[in-house]
């Protein structure tokens, strides 16, 4: 990601209203780390922010994807996931572990 992407897109805006897609986000934050210019764009806007922000934010009250996920399941299907996670977390490596030996 680099800056013309990120004026053009407006992505230090997007990212403080939580409207990025997940790669972008995980590209930005990536971005974030070397740079000091967008670290401070993105500060001084979140400072803006805060200091305009006399009504919180409707979409920064929004949980995350991952939340809203999990909240559609139902304890069962939750519990069917894990369990089906688990099973094959145990059986990959073991029939690989087989096939190898062979
Ligand atoms: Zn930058």
């Amino acid at each position: 990601m680099d800056h013309r992407y990120i004026d053009e897109h407006s992505v230090a805006g997007r990212y403080l209203d939580h409207e990025l897609t997940m790669e972008e986000r995980a590209e930005f934050e990536t971005h974030l780390v070397d740079c000091q210019e967008c670290t401070d764009r993105v500060l001084l806007a979140e400072m803006f922010h805060s200091r305009n922000g006399a009504k919180p934010r409707e979409k920064a009250a929004k949980p995350p994807m991952r939340v809203r996920f999990v909240s559609l399941l139902s304890p069962w299907q939750l519990f069917s996931i894990l369990a089906l996670a688990a099973l094959l977390l145990v059986l990959v490596p073991s029939l690989l572990l087989l096939w190898v030996k062979r």
